[in-house]
């Protein structure tokens, strides 16, 4: 890999990649930002700045994972097919006597699987049935003194119901379950601690909160969780045709929509957006907003890369003694994107036409982003579909167009959006994905598998 200084210079779309992913590593080893505790909820999002441990095993008991009957494998394998229902246990019951051979406990998806048993059979495979039993000689048997006394020997199962008189007196019904398919031990059981054992480790530190971690953390009792604080990234928007939103526009003025698409990006990936006044294209003004913007994480710039002779962006961060990592991308949209540093102030200036700046940031911003917030930075979202209509095209740029994503669950169909060009922001809202064009292809076939990148 190049060092910084000889990346200086446009780079392939890889090559400007692995550039930031370079520097994200290096954020990652610094380590060292600052934390808070949060409600857990509102860990949502947030990235852990402390690993959540295991405060008992996962599963804290052999939880049955169907509704059915909890008996002894072996019983099975050895042929015995009816057993004597001696219980129910249903989730957040226990059964506390050990299942003994011959016996079977009639047991509910998420309950503790008793002693003894070893097996849930699914009661789909199950058939209750009723007998009437000697009790003389079999008292005791649910006592349970020891395992093997509440067995059931095939002799003692008599007279299902309809069949031949019991001789005894004393009878009563009992309970019968005939199990209609053999099991194997372990069977619709996830084993006390197979998720994880107490003390162990459930998220490490630098793991970014989702829903599925968010419940990880519930169920390890964490009310509240210590996360990092969120980067402060600053938006500054160049140019004299900007005026801010709530301004009405004159007849030769646009509104600053781009420091609000990339806010929302930054909001998107954790962390604090801080927009910045607009900065004209002048170099007194431009200078103070900069050094503002690099009080900051980060600074993403927004317009004023490109050659245009108010494009003051470049030379005003070098008169600031920037170091540029890369100045340029071999990609479009986004071409005249460029990556430096300030001091130890991270800077991205990126392309001014509203789709160029969303599809930088999506590329490059991103994960710095995400590493400045602690964790480790996604990969791009690629995914496979089949492109709808033939695309052609020109080759030397790695193309990112604007495209939709539609079809069906195993047949996805992507089609590019009919756009006027990166400054299209309709294009962009119409979109839900980039198609992406390799460098050295001139023409998609309509029917090819392609790949695009989802945002
Ligand atoms: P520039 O990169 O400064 O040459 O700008 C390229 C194009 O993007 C021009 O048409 C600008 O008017 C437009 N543009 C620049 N900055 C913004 C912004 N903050 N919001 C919307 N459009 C912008
Ligand atoms: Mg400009």
């Amino acid at each position: 890999m190049n060092t910084a200084a000889q990346s200086t210079g446009v780079l392939s779309f890889e090559e400007a990649y692995e550039v930031v992913r370079q520097h994200c590593r290096r954020i990652l080893k610094a380590g060292d930002r600052p934390s808070e505790e949060v409600l857990l909820l509102q860990a949502a999002g947030r990235v852990m700045a402390e690993a959540v441990v295991a405060d008992r095993d996962f599963p804290p008991f052999p939880r049955a994972t169907r509704d059915g009957f909890a008996v002894r494998a072996d019983d099975l394998a050895s042929g015995i097919t009816l057993l004597r229902v001696v219980g129910q246990v249903r989730a957040g019951d226990s059964y506390d006597l050990p299942v003994a051979s011959g016996e079977a406990v009639e047991i509910m998806t998420g309950a503790a699987v008793p002693a003894g048993a070893d097996a849930v059979v699914m009661v789909e495979y199950t058939e209750r049935k009723s007998a009437e039993i000697k009790h003389q000689g079999h008292e005791g048997a649910r006592r349970g003194e020891s395992e093997d006394q509440g067995a059931v020997a095939d002799d003692q199962i008599l007279d299902i119901a309809g069949s031949e008189k019991p001789r005894l007196e004393e009878k009563r019904t009992e309970d019968l379950v005939e199990i209609q398919r053999p099991s194997a031990a372990g069977e619709n059981i996830v084993p006390a601690g197979a998720e994880a054992r107490a003390g162990q480790e459930l998220l490490p530190r630098g793991a970014r909160l989702g829903s599925a971690q968010i419940a990880l953390a519930a169920a390890a009792g964490k009310a509240s969780l210590k996360v990092y604080r969120k980067p402060r990234v600053a938006i500054l928007s160049t140019g004299d045709e900007l005026v801010e939103v709530a301004e009405k526009p004159g007849p030769s003025q646009i509104r600053n929509s781009n420091s609000y698409s990339l806010a929302a990006l930054v909001v998107e990936c954790g962390g604090e957006p801080v927009q910045l006044p607009i900065a004209p294209d002048e170099e007194g003004k431009l200078t103070e907003l900069i050094q503002e913007g690099l009080k900051a994480d980060i600074l993403l710039l927004s317009g004023g890369v490109s050659m245009g002779k108010f494009d003051l962006v470049e030379q005003t961060l070098k008169s600031l003694g920037a170091e540029f990592f890369f100045t340029g991308a071999m990609i479009q949209p986004g071409k005249p994107v460029v990556f430096g540093e300030v001091g130890s102030g991270a800077f991205f200036g990126l392309p001014g036409n509203p789709v160029s700046v969303m599809v930088t940031f999506e590329l490059f911003a991103r994960q710095m982003v995400e590493a400045l917030s602690g964790a480790e930075p996604s990969r791009l979202k690629s995914a496979k579909a089949k492109l709808n209509k033939d695309f052609t095209t020109k080759t030397g740029l790695t193309r990112f167009l604007p495209a939709r994503l539609d079809g069906e669950l195993y047949d996805p169909e992507v089609q590019v959006v009919q756009w006027q060009g990166s400054g299209d922001m309709l294009a962009a809202a119409r979109a839900n994905c980039y198609l992406v064009v390799p460098p050295d292809r001139e023409k998609l076939a309509k029917g090819e598998m392609v790949t695009v990148v989802m945002r």
